[in-house]
């Protein structure tokens, strides 16, 4: 069973969403696609140099384990470390015991420091605490993301949307869990995830068809 004193220190600065981690968490566990012990979010675009209108864009990529997380609890019996510290080119995580990890974080700003408190039924380390850092982070995303809800084309009525388009713009507001929200302020857009760059453009483009998709939904 995980020892209850163990952690994962994540450092946000330097991580360059390469997703290893995702992946290499993936195939210790065998968890199949769509299923993450660890999951990168990005928070962006942001503009590069507010100050200035340079229009260049930069990304923050966040890595938060999940509840699936076991520490990897076989791993690290076996005197090895987690597999996604090992897999991390950029040396942004660091496993070990909280009384190790502790003096890192007080070190340097933008890093978080996730560990079990409880157990569940079948004695694995419970991580109801790395759940509500997910549903912070995923907030603190959903806020981003609807400001970054710039105005979008609403003449959604005449939106032209082929079977192709359809089956593509179905599937991204699945991916994101779009919702298209008309106020008297205008038109924004929020989802559960913040998309990827393509997501993003994509979405931009085809706002009118989404709404058009949205509100045929009711
Ligand atoms: S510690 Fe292990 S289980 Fe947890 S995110 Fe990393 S690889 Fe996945
Ligand atoms: S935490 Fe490391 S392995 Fe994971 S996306 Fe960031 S840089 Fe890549």
């Amino acid at each position: 069973m995980t020892d209850k004193k163990q952690g994962l220190l994540i450092d946000y600065e330097f991580c360059t969403g390469c997703h290893s981690c995702e992946v290499a968490c993936r195939e210790e566990h065998g968890f199949g696609i769509g299923t993450y012990g660890i999951k990168i979010m990005e928070d962006g675009p942001r503009l590069l140099d507010p100050e200035n209108d340079s229009k260049k864009y930069t990304w923050r990529y966040l890595a938060v384990p999940t509840e699936l997380c076991d520490l990897c609890a076989e791993r690290v019996s076996m005197g090895k470390r987690p597999t996604c510290v090992h897999h991390c080119q950029a040396a942004v995580l660091s496993f070990g015991t909280i009384e190790e990890l502790m003096p890192e974080i007080m070190r340097k700003p933008q890093q978080a420091l996730f560990f079990p408190t409880g157990e569940s039924e079948d004695g694995w380390a419970s991580l109801q605490p790395l759940r509500e850092a997910n549903r912070e982070i995923a907030d603190a995303m959903k806020q981003d993301y609807s400001t970054a809800g710039e105005s979008v084309d609403t003449d959604w009525e005449n939106a032209v949307v082929d079977d192709k388009l359809r089956e593509d713009l179905e599937a991204l507001i699945e991916t994101y869990g779009l919702v298209i929200k008309e106020d008297e302020s205008g038109v924004t857009w929020t989802g559960d995830r913040y998309p990827d760059k393509q997501g993003l453009a994509h979405i931009k483009t085809n706002t009118a068809a989404i709404m058009k998709l949205l509100k045929e939904r009711g």
